[in-house]
């Protein structure tokens, strides 16, 4: 499933390749993809230029001129694809938008996902999108605030970590690196932590994050130009690793079992208190 590094990759590509193009025709074969009827989907966003895509969590942003949004949710590993006008559009797909000069992009959804058409003064009232945390790769995610998220929680650290109202993008395959970076078991107490724990804690979340957009994201997710991510097993410093040794003190590595969520674990580096 893609996470932050995967969605923040392919919105940078897309706004690159698509800002300030005119929507001139859109296709949907899977209507309950979308928040409102085929026709009147087509007929709000056809004519609308787009202004900048972002990203937001597992979540992309694609601002519209005049006044709209277009949300995009790729689900389990849906392919969001570029495709220009001398090229033939993939096969496969459940949406097609192409734009006035013939490029445009398909996506291939896998069991759901979402393209939802918001007016912008609804944004905040959007029912999957309103109450998204902030990304941690977002400038107002600052170690001030996170430590203000985490004050006088009693959650567990994981489980707070994975709700995208607390902190949008994280999911279970890269939150493994990250209570590994700063030594934490899935299931501490938050008010447990120290401020050193807090803030190794924030800086993992940093470093797993970027180092993973750096190289494009998960080697089993596609870009908008179809290209593979370069962030394969073997970046990973425990997930997924059981019974390899922990690239810090050796002892092997461990999956455990954390509320509805597996969990991988140095049993050595990461003690349950
Ligand atoms: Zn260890």
């Amino acid at each position: 499933m893609p996470e932050l590094p995967e969605i923040t990759v392919v919105a940078r590509q897309m706004n690159k390749e698509t800002k300030g193009k005119r929507i001139s025709h859109i296709e949907s074969r899977q209507p309950k993809n979308l928040n409102m009827p085929v026709t009147e989907f087509v007929k709000t966003a056809k004519g609308k230029t787009i202004k900048a895509v972002t990203s937001k969590g597992k979540w992309i942003f694609i601002k519209l001129d005049p006044a709209y949004y277009l949300l995009i949710n790729r689900g389990m590993n849906a392919d969001v694809l570029h495709f220009t006008s001398n090229q033939k559009p993939p096969e496969k797909y459940q949406f097609k938008l192409t734009f006035a000069d013939k490029t445009g992009f398909t996506i291939q959804f896998q069991w759901f996902g979402y393209v939802h058409l918001v007016p912008e003064k609804d944004l905040t009232k959007h029912k999957l999108t309103g109450r998204l945390g902030i990304s941690p790769i977002d400038e107002k995610f600052t170690p001030e605030h996170f430590r203000k998220l985490l004050a006088n929680r009693k959650a567990r650290i994981k489980s707070f970590l994975l709700d995208q109202k607390n902190v949008a993008g994280i999911g279970n395959v890269y939150i493994q690196d990250i209570l590994f970076k700063a030594k934490l078991h899935p299931n501490r107490g938050i008010s447990t932590l120290s401020e050193r724990e807090i803030i190794d804690l924030y800086n993992g979340i940093q470093t797993v994050l970027n180092h993973s957009i750096r190289l494009g994201g998960l080697a089993y997710e596609k870009d908008f130009y179809g290209q593979k991510g370069k962030f394969t097993i073997d970046e990973f410093l425990v997930g997924y690793k059981t019974g390899k040794p922990c690239p810090t003190c050796k002892t092997l590595i461990e999956k455990i079992k954390t509320g509805s969520t597996s969990s991988y674990i140095c049993p050595n580096c990461q003690p349950v208190e």
